[in-house]
């Protein structure tokens, strides 16, 4: 088997074992991405150097006998975390020669285990998109299929683990970002309950919405990153102090007698029939399992999208209000103080990034506020409300990730609404602050992956994975591999 397409336990198990080393394995990884980044284009920058001096240390700290889970795993990070003395653009021109002066604490957690950096991921511009086609250094393509899209925001995440450039990677997920593309791409992706993992060191998008996850080749590899990154940070004050539970310890706990819901608003009449065939016989599957199956209903569903599209945009006009040319980022040549703040923003943000702002700015605005931001909060609530009164019937739900495989580059960038609306299925989870999990689910006709996914109660992300766990060990979705 090759080192490069090995999950973090395989690797482990070699590593412990002695019988690959770190620096192996990392040179292995190298390799890899300088042979399919031509096609793939999932990083924006790469860090040959420290990853082998990081790889190194990690095989004195295995030959001392401390070898944990991550000790010497290659990874990859989205472009949207902080790291200290690595370029972090945020897929962004204003952030081009942005180099942090400290990390995220979910990386710094990953880096103390003996994790090692490879380089820093594709992304949607300050992670607005559903395609990756925002980002300032070009399109992600979908390993499976290189005219279509991986998937965004953490496009450069779920490529880079679909074609074996990154051991396992991580993503954020403001309205779907990491699940989506974990999606298109099939691998695994978990968005934990809001405040499960620290969001200090996180480029800001929308705070009451982003959350940091995993993306990965399995399951239980999802709860290996899971439980390193978990846990409270006093340095984010919306992380919670609720301790981490051992994710790994009840991966096999199965789900009999599992109750799961079927939301009724996610299973509409346009659903694609390939993605519709794929939730049917995941349903078939897990009854066999002995899970139950509930009918419940989400009845605001169908304000999520316009919700979801003020409050992120709100908040998004709001965080990005820091980048104007004076302490960091891109500085415009100017006539005086406000010429430059105005040219530095024109000139460093992207088009998408321009129009979130407009709109948010706007729906913060007086006059407005009370008709568009107010009332979006109060409709946000309704849906937290729905989330709520269904869990009190079931212990997790099922339904797809996205309506349709992942589409064609280009299909969508003139069309905003349609790019929005591909996050239908998970920007709901977003507003209710709960989590749920994508896993590979099946094919298309065409051949691109198809996920499916699990959304758990608030810290439920036990259930998430035990269920996620079962229903890898019945199929075998997960362990094919894209041909780049
Ligand atoms: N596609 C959604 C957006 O553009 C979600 C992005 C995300 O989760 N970061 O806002």
């Amino acid at each position: 088997m090759n080192i490069f397409d090995m999950t973090i336990h395989e690797l482990h198990t070699e590593l412990k074992s002695k019988r690959i080393s770190s620096v192996e394995a990392t040179k292995a990884l190298l390799e890899r991405i300088k042979s399919v980044e031509p096609q793939v284009g999932s990083f924006i920058t790469v860090t040959p150097e420290q990853a082998l001096a990081t790889a190194a240390v990690a095989d004195k700290r295995i030959a001392e006998g401390e070898c944990n889970l991550l000790t010497g795993i290659p990874l990859a990070l989205k472009d949207i975390f902080l790291t200290e003395g690595i370029r972090t653009t945020c897929g962004s021109r204003i952030l081009d020669n942005f180099i942090p002066p400290y990390s995220a604490t979910s990386w710094e957690k990953l880096r103390d285990r003996g994790a090692v950096l490879l380089g820093k991921l594709n992304q949607d511009e300050f992670a607005m998109g559903s395609s990756n086609e925002s980002s300032a250094f070009g399109v992600t393509r979908n390993p499976w299929n290189t005219a279509h899209i991986p998937g965004g925001s953490s496009g450069g995440s779920a490529a880079a683990v679909a074609a074996s450039e990154a051991i396992a990677t991580l993503g954020t997920d403001t309205g779907g970002s990491i699940r989506q593309p974990a999606s298109h791409c099939g691998c695994v992706g978990l968005k934990p309950t809001y405040g499960r993992v620290s969001r200090y060191g996180v480029i800001a998008y929308a705070s009451s919405l982003d959350q940091v996850g995993p993306l990965t080749r399995d399951v239980a590899d999802c709860a290996t990153m899971l439980e390193a990154i978990a846990g409270h940070d006093p340095k984010d004050s919306t992380s919670v102090d609720t301790a981490v539970p051992d994710y790994t310890a009840s991966l096999k706990n199965g789900v009999k007698g599992l109750k799961i819901g079927l939301p009724k608003e996610y299973f509409i009449a346009g659903l694609d029939p390939d993605v519709q065939s794929a939730m049917d016989a995941a349903i078939e599957t897990y009854r066999r399992l002995g899970a139950e199956f509930v009918d419940i209903t989400l009845p605001h569903t169908d304000y999520a999208v316009a919700t979801y599209y003020l409050i992120a945009t709100a908040e998004a006009s709001s965080n990005l209000a820091r980048y104007d040319g004076v302490r960091f980022g891109h500085r415009a040549e100017a006539d005086g103080l406000l010429d430059m703040y105005t040219r530095s923003r024109s000139e460093g943000f992207g088009v998408e990034v321009k129009r979130r702002i407009m709109l948010g700015t706007y729906a913060l605005s007086s006059g407005y506020y009370d008709a568009y931001y107010v009332k979006a909060q109060k409709v946000r609530t309704l849906i937290m409300n729905d989330f709520i009164k269904a869990f009190a019937d079931v212990d997790v739900m099922l339904t797809p990730v996205a309506p349709t495989p992942a589409f064609k580059i280009g299909e969508k960038v003139n069309d905003p609404l349609q790019m929005y609306l591909s996050d239908i299925f998970t920007i709901p989870v977003n507003l209710a602050g709960t989590c749920a999990l994508s896993l590979p689910a099946g094919f298309s006709a065409s051949g691109l992956p198809i996920g499916l996914q699990l959304i758990g109660k608030p810290f439920g992300e036990e259930d998430l994975l035990r269920a996620g766990y079962a229903f890898e060990q019945a199929t075998e979705w997960h362990t094919r591999k894209a041909t780049i």
